[in-house]
């Protein structure tokens, strides 16, 4: 770990992607390991923001700590509350993220042309040094799939952003990700 590493602290970690590609399953799937189908759209939670003291409307926020080689990793994890829908997930929702995991949908050709999209607001509003991660969900839909696994890996290698193959509702890979992101942010201090 870097000198200034501290397992302590609070890294604020969110979710984007475009509706339905599985945000918040991914998140379910995370932290209780198990996939409850159906969308999460109707409810709306309401959240706290303590770093900008305003409040955000947010679906989820859940603390999780992860151990990477023996030391703690604290993440807090955020996930919308559908506004991806109508492109207008705050700027305060990116602004303090440490980590991000940016999803499309395997089966989705147009959730996956618009990461190019969301990289963009990402870059324009998110920290410069922000932890990114490249997930094509829903890789257990083999038979619907329309966008190739090098078809994801070559997009993350043209952002220099690390990528994996997810699914929600077996659960492949979905550990792997947030240790990815985890491993990233307590070395790379
Ligand atoms: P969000 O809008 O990005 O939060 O997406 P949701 O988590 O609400 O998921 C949208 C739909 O896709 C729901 O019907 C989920 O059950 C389904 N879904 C999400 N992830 C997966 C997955 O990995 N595999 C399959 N087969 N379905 C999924
Ligand atoms: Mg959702």
């Amino acid at each position: 770990a870097g000198p200034d590493f501290n397992e302590h602290v609070l890294h604020k970690t969110i979710l984007v992607g475009d509706s339905g590609v599985g945000k918040t399953s991914l998140l379910v799937q995370f932290d209780q390991g198990k996939f409850i189908p159906g969308s999460f759209s109707a409810t709306v939670g309401i959240g706290f923001t303590v770093s900008t003291g305003r409040y955000c409307r947010v679906r989820w926020l859940q603390n999780k700590v992860v151990t990477v080689d023996g030391m703690r990793v604290k993440l807090q994890i955020w996930d919308t509350a559908g506004q991806e829908r109508f492109r207008s997930v705050t700027h305060a929702y990116y602004r303090d993220a440490q980590a991000l995991l940016l999803l499309y949908d395997i089966t989705n050709k147009a959730s996956f042309d618009n990461i190019r999209a969301w990289l963009t607001e990402i870059h324009e509003y998110a920290q410069r040094d922000v932890v990114i991660m490249l997930l094509g969900n829903k890789a257990d839909m083999s038979s619907e799939r329309v966008i190739r696994s090098e078809d994801g890996e070559t997009l993350a290698r043209e952002y220099g952003v690390p990528f994996l193959e997810t699914s929600a509702k077996t659960g492949m890979n979905v550990e792997l990700a947030f240790l990815a992101i985890a491993k990233e942010l307590k070395y790379r201090a």
